[in-house]
């Protein structure tokens, strides 16, 4: 089986990132696997949670504790770490992505320019760290009116950004909404959002992206508070296959030593389970495909 981690930070680049790219590629070799994807956070003119619109030029140098990145040294990077793993006779394979923090204002200017400057990626996620405009990570009065509310309000989201039909490939952790919610049990059920999941299904399908399974929240739920939470509820993988999904893309979403590939035994273990044949990772922007038969 060739694996392949879709989603990773660094301390280099991203403002949150705690590991560095040696350490994460030490940690994806001995993980044993195929490959991995680099994404640094792209929030463009997002400061503490809050969107500051065009607080810098798309292209120009980030705007103090602005939650980009410069696309040449980071894209320089990866070139040297390739090289250094060709020399080694290493043959993990890395990935040139970006994780893009969605905010609706900014349709269809950012994406205009990433279709000129965006051109070095292999894969782009494009994912909603905001709701109603404000970080739920750093801003939690979107779970005030309780979970239905709050996860239906980040599912409108997603839809949203799909609905805006914008060109990347993978939907990142679209039950991101989990992470910070603090519930006894967190794990978002198909049931209690069988409408916007369906739309937001059909809506992926329509559009070939790959919908990301991230297994961050997990482990950081299981470091906070020592509860193992489980896989996700496998009535949503089933029913994005019994709609016609077929690309699904696995990640770590790690920012942290030790945590890249962190849960995927178990969770192709829970994709075989409940149907999944196949994984999906994207080079030069097209999908490849990877049996976990
Ligand atoms: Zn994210
Ligand atoms: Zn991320």
């Amino acid at each position: 089986m060739r694996i392949y981690d879709n989603h990773s930070h660094t301390r280099e680049y991203s403002l949150d990132g705690k590991q560095t790219f040696d350490e994460l590629i030490a940690d994806a070799e001995a993980a044993g696997l195929a490959g991995f994807m680099i994404t640094e956070h792209y929030d463009k003119d997002l400061i503490d949670g809050i969107p500051h619109p065009r607080v810098s030029d798309y292209g120009a140098p980030a705007a103090p504790g602005e939650w980009i990145f410069p696309f040449g040294p980071v894209l320089e990077r990866t070139q040297a770490a390739r090289e250094q793993l060709r020399a080694r006779g290493s043959e993990l394979e890395i990935l040139h992505g970006i994780e893009i923090g969605w905010l609706p204002y900014q349709n269809p200017g950012l994406w205009d320019w990433m279709a000129e400057n965006g051109k070095d990626f292999d894969g782009i996620i494009a994912a909603v760290h905001c709701v109603d405009g404000r970080d739920i990570y750093y801003d939690r009065r979107s779970y005030e009116e309780g979970r239905k509310a709050a996860y239906g309000r980040y599912l409108d989201h997603a839809i949203d950004l799909l609905r805006a039909d914008l060109d990347f490939d993978i939907l990142g952790h679209f039950d991101y909404v989990e992470r910070y919610a603090g519930f006894e049990n967190p794990r978002m059920r198909y049931e209690e959002q069988a409408e916007r999941l369906d739309e937001l299904f059909r809506l992926l399908i329509a559009q070939g992206k790959s919908i990301e399974f991230n297994t961050r929240t997990r482990y950081r739920t299981l470091a906070s508070s020592g509860i193992d939470i489980g896989a996700p509820d496998g009535a949503i993988l089933r029913r994005y296959l019994e709609l016609g999904g077929e690309r699904v893309s696995l990640s770590s979403d790690c920012h942290e030593d030790h945590n890249v590939g962190r849960y995927f035994s178990d969770m192709i273990e829970w994709f075989r389970a409940n149907g999944l044949r196949y994984l999906t990772h994207f080079k030069g922007r097209q999908a490849v495909f990877n049996s976990i038969e």
